[in-house]
């Protein structure tokens, strides 16, 4: 054994615990604002609401981080969505797509692309739909558009207000026409809650693309806010529009703060605020509704005719 040999006898224990200890730390502590770029420890964007620390824009989450830190104390309840077919047309691509659902449900912990939950705001209970880009895009199929109206229905026989999170890239490829009549399915699950006269606020998070915006994102009825005025809101790509009428888009196109200019969007409502400024709405609109309640009960009692004819109406 010559001196070499011996040195690196002594030194291999010291080096592979020196590299064993350097493995145990975490690889993912740091990630990138999607905004700005910057370099963020992960722990401080977790206790901003999960907004970038430079620039305050909020990161997509996921939708229970969303539920966490929408309701009182962190505390919510999951609703059970109907169980239908997650492959009703046995698509194969490269692999079939059964398997992909199989590997995103693994990975999510959620059996779609939608959570609905109830939770109190402030006090006001509420059912929220939220939804996750990243399973399989956020696409929206049978068991998506189910999730919709079931929350709509719950919100109906609770008589609670209606909060959706969109982001999705649009119907599901896969399901073929099966995802094109989700859009007007939700479209009668919105007008549910419009009868009831049940306040439905339509909350968008980066990206709100195709058949949702072309369906419930601007369905009857509903506030229709974004969390940035960067929020990405389209039905086709920039491209392909570009490629279509073969002209330049102007600056900001298919975002909020755009949309906002142009009257599609009602308001901008930074993460920050959800809180307490959907709060402050559903409590002058439900106080609204118990008002005009009371007072078509005061009506009746006066003039009992008008029920008569609002019946036969
Ligand atoms: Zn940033």
């Amino acid at each position: 054994m010559n001196w070499i040999e011996k040195i690196s006898k002594k030194l291999k224990p010291k080096l592979d615990n020196l590299f064993r200890r350097k493995s145990n730390i975490p690889d993912n502590l740091w990630t990138n604002c999607a905004a700005c770029s910057d370099i963020i420890y992960k722990e401080d964007i977790e206790n901003n609401l999960y907004c970038c620390t430079k620039c305050q824009e909020p990161q997509q989450i996921l939708p229970r981080q969303r539920f966490e830190i929408l309701f009182d104390e962190g505390k919510f309840e999951e609703l059970e969505t109907p169980r239908l077919s997650s492959d009703p047309l046995h698509w194969k691509d490269i692999t079939p797509y059964k398997d992909k659902v199989k590997t995103a449900r693994k990975k999510f912990n959620q059996r779609h692309a939608a959570l609905v939950a109830t939770g109190n705001i402030k006090n006001i209970k509420t059912v929220v739909y939220c939804m996750n880009q990243k399973f399989l895009g956020g696409s929206v199929g049978i068991e998506e558009g189910e999730a919709f109206v079931f929350a709509c229905k719950y919100a109906v026989e609770q008589s609670i207000p209606f909060i959706a999170f969109p982001q999705t890239g649009g119907q599901k490829m896969q399901h073929s026409a099966y995802a094109l009549m989700q859009m007007p399915k939700s479209i009668i699950g919105l007008q549910m809650l419009e009868e009831k006269g049940i306040p439905a606020i339509i909350m968008a998070t980066s990206p709100v693309a195709g058949g949702v915006t072309a369906s419930w994102f601007y369905g009857p009825s509903v506030f229709v806010f974004a969390e940035s005025e960067h929020t990405k809101i389209m039905f086709a790509g920039p491209n392909v529009i570009k490629r279509t009428i073969g002209e330049d888009l102007p600056d900001g196109f298919q975002t909020a703060g755009y949309l906002l200019k142009k009257g599609f969007v009602d308001r901008i409502i930074h993460r920050k605020n959800h809180r307490e400024e959907l709060s402050n709405l559903l409590s002058i609109l439900l106080n609204l509704k118990n008002t005009q309640a009371t007072s078509s009960l005061d009506a009746t009692d006066e003039n009992p005719i008008s029920s008569q004819q609002t019946l036969s109406a």
